[in-house]
């Protein structure tokens, strides 16, 4: 449906870039329009009523007019502006990675409410958690769930035949568990241990909350970065550029889990 000549929505901004001498171009995440890239005209000067409203990672009420090329916002106020996750670096590192998955995996103008409330719940959660990794996980997970990419995780994606315990692989190329009989077929196919098919089933079904609660050896935590950093890095076609950052600032990343699985 055409989008009317001027409209209000909610918004949370993904990315920002300067354009011209005092606008931003701004890739945002509305609440019932999907991705959407438009302008913030003049925001850049500090006289703008639109400063501080548009910064990354900020939800705010918008009014945006329709234009020829871009729509522009004419008006933004804050709903919720994350301040614990953009008082730490780690954590919001953690907030830029996640608003950088959901860019990666959501087309334009493609209207996605699931995946938005889920930004909004890890946006607010990663400001608030001592338990990150799980909860980036189970984000991964759901993401993927709500963009139409979640893995096979129940039974063989190319036979269908049930999997017995501990003798499964992952493949990403084939886009989730395989039997032995199968492994064959995907030359990229790695050993799953039975504990972190477990984890990843709950945490691709569980809520955040359930996932934060959840305690798991560092091992097998690895493991099970390994296999979602592994399958996002197939889906996108590239490694997710936050992850650098993610790396330097602290803990949260996959880095020895990827190359092990990927080896
Ligand atoms: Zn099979």
């Amino acid at each position: 449906m055409p989008r009317p000549h001027v409209y209000n929505t909610q918004a949370i901004v993904l990315r920002s870039s300067p354009l011209g001498e005092a606008d931003r171009l701004l890739t945002i995440f509305t609440s019932d329009l999907g991705k959407l890239r438009v302008s913030a005209r003049g925001v850049r000067r500090p006289t703008s009523k639109l400063g501080g409203h548009l910064d990354p990672l900020t939800c705010s009420a918008i009014t945006v007019a329709r234009g020829k090329t871009l729509d522009t916002i004419t008006s933004a106020d804050t709903l919720k502006s994350f301040l614990p996750l953009k008082s730490d670096l780690e954590r919001l590192a953690h907030g830029l990675y996640l608003a950088e998955l959901v860019d990666a995996l959501n087309p334009l103008e493609a209207p996605n409410s699931s995946a938005y409330s889920l930004l909004l719940e890890g946006l607010e959660g990663l400001g608030g958690t001592s338990n990150p990794d799980l909860l980036l996980r189970h984000l991964e997970l759901r993401l993927l769930a709500h963009t139409g990419f979640l893995p096979e995780l129940h039974s063989c994606v190319e036979c269908h035949a049930a999997l017995t315990p501990g003798n499964h692989l992952f493949s990403p190329q084939a886009g989730g568990v395989l039997c032995p009989t199968c492994r064959p077929l995907h030359a990229d196919a790695v050993h799953l241990s039975v504990e972190a098919l477990k984890v990843v089933r709950y945490l691709s079904s569980a809520t955040g909350e359930s996932a934060i609660r959840l305690r798991v050896p560092k091992p097998l935590a690895r493991e099970v970065a390994g296999l979602t950093s592994a399958f996002l890095r197939h889906v996108l076609e590239r490694e997710v550029r936050s992850l650098a950052f993610l790396r330097l600032v602290g803990h949260g990343a996959p880095d020895e889990a990827v190359s092990s699985a990927s080896s």
